[in-house]
């Protein structure tokens, strides 16, 4: 993409509304634009990471086995009134009536939607185990919506639903969500942390909270530091295999780690040493829940077993903010000029920066590594701007593109391009026509 022919409405000045990093450099580098209080538009910087977010998280659930669908975001009231939420849920629900004087909310959460379609379909145990997922826009009247979309009243959620035949079949498909989870946030180079947490609105008796550590996050968590050393890596991981991934949930659960709301103060003292008692601020990031019946009762959602009975199906669902994950993944990862995108979700993989726009020679480098990257199926941002070089490195500094070719007459004249990356600033030269063979070697590992 060549700039001169994007949108990217930078910002000059630091809007003022902006309490925190994230939300002052995703309206600074034109990410999104501010709608309504807590909705808002994704500019096409924005939206590309959004998408990328989105992609991961797609692609992980779908190796774990569970299968995507799409419901609508406006639902019928009547669905929330078997389940008794419809009162319960109170004034975060945005309730609306249509011309017939029919009453739709906008979905804050799909249970009762979900529990409708599989009961409608599904009738045996033979059909089990099955999990449907989404990724769809809720809403929630947030009463302070804030931090941009941290804190939306409208924003994007993957949620998914399992359904098993029983309790043991059913928390298999818990820690499965658990593993894959862990999976999702570590391909996008975030560090989440699976605590014990209260299961608010949705209801059951097990829910793990997924947190990123950030200062400006608003739950408070108590962890043993060891949580921090854990990681899939590249783990062969079969996701049908009970013992698999219930030793995997052992193996995050096992260190202590709880937000606020279920902390142990005498238990956290026992059982973790005082040297790696660690006490933060974080971003939840995730959720999941087992509830059993919750709204199988309720709602009169039944297979009949092995034995030929009729029981009441076993229930969980499980959220990814990925919206907030936007958000989050900047708390985690920026300096003074602005953002750093971890590699596996960056808008574009690479800057090229023209310092010599006027100079023919320089032009024709750029768009040949252009060409070749394009070719590579890794497009490029290039600043092809008529500006200032500082203009154009603070703005790319500000976009915050893990690496940048920086082309210019002087550096041409001795055979080379710069290499650099933006984390640490590190560069070196490199003639023209290896530029693109190298960032592909970089993100061979991405994409
Ligand atoms: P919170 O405690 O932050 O209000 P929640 O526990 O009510 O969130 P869940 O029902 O667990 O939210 O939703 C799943 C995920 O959706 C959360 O982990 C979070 O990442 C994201 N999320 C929830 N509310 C918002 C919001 N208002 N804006 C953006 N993302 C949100
Ligand atoms: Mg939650």
């Amino acid at each position: 993409m060549r700039m001169t022919r994007y949108f990217v409405p930078v910002l000059k000045e630091t809007p003022a509304e902006a309490q925190i990093a994230s939300h002052r450099l995703m309206l600074r580098s034109g990410m999104v634009r501010q709608a309504a209080a807590g909705i808002y538009s994704w500019m096409p910087l924005g939206y590309r990471v959004l998408k990328r977010i989105e992609d991961i998280v797609n692609q992980e659930q779908i190796r774990a086995g569970h299968i995507p669908l799409l419901m609508p975001t406006l639902q019928s009231a009547a669905l929330w009134r078997e389940s008794g939420r419809y009162e319960d849920y109170g004034e975060e629900m945005l309730r609306i009536c249509d011309r017939h004087g029919r009453d739709l909310l906008y979905g804050p959460t799909n249970e009762e939607l979900i529990t409708d379609i599989f009961r409608s379909h599904v009738n045996s145990y033979r059909d089990l185990p099955l999990t449907l997922y989404h990724v769809q826009w809720k809403f929630r009247d947030e009463i302070r919506p804030r931090y941009g979309v941290m804190r939306g009243r409208e924003f994007l959620m993957k949620d998914g639903y399992n359904f098993d035949v029983d309790k043991a079949s059913a928390i298999h498909s818990y820690n499965r969500h658990m593993v894959s989870y862990l999976r999702t946030y570590e391909r996008m180079g975030l560090k989440a942390i699976p605590m014990r947490a209260d299961t608010g609105p949705i209801g059951g008796d097990h829910s793990h909270e997924f947190l990123v550590l950030a200062d400006t996050g608003e739950s408070e968590v108590f962890f043993d530091d060891s949580i921090l050393e854990l990681s899939l890596g590249d783990r062969n991981i079969d996701y049908d295999c009970v013992q698999t991934c219930s030793a995997i949930m052992e193996e995050w659960t096992a260190p202590y780690s709880r937000t606020d709301e279920t902390h142990d103060e005498a238990l956290y003292r026992a059982s973790v040493p005082e040297g790696r008692r660690r006490q933060s601020r974080a971003i939840e990031v995730g959720q999941i829940f087992y509830f059993g019946t919750k709204y199988s009762e309720p709602m009169g959602a039944t297979v009949s077993d092995r034995d030929g009975r009729r029981v009441h199906v076993h229930m969980g669902s499980h959220g990814i903010g990925v919206s907030r994950l936007v958000g989050a993944i900047i708390e985690a990862s920026h300096d003074e000029k602005g953002i750093v995108w971890p590699e596996p979700v960056t808008p574009f993989p690479v800057g090229i920066l023209n310092l010599s726009q006027r100079d023919s020679n320089a032009e024709a480098v750029c768009q040949m590594i252009y060409g070749e990257l394009v070719k590579k199926g890794l497009e490029p941002l290039y600043d092809d701007r008529d500006e200032r070089a500082g203009a154009k490195f603070a703005t790319m500094d500000l976009i915050g593109l893990p690496w940048r070719i920086t082309v210019g007459s002087r550096s041409l004249a001795k055979g080379v391009v710069e290499l650099s990356r933006r984390s640490d600033g590190e560069s070196e030269n490199i003639v023209p026509e290896h530029a693109a063979e190298r960032i592909a070697e970089i993100y061979a590992a991405h994409f």
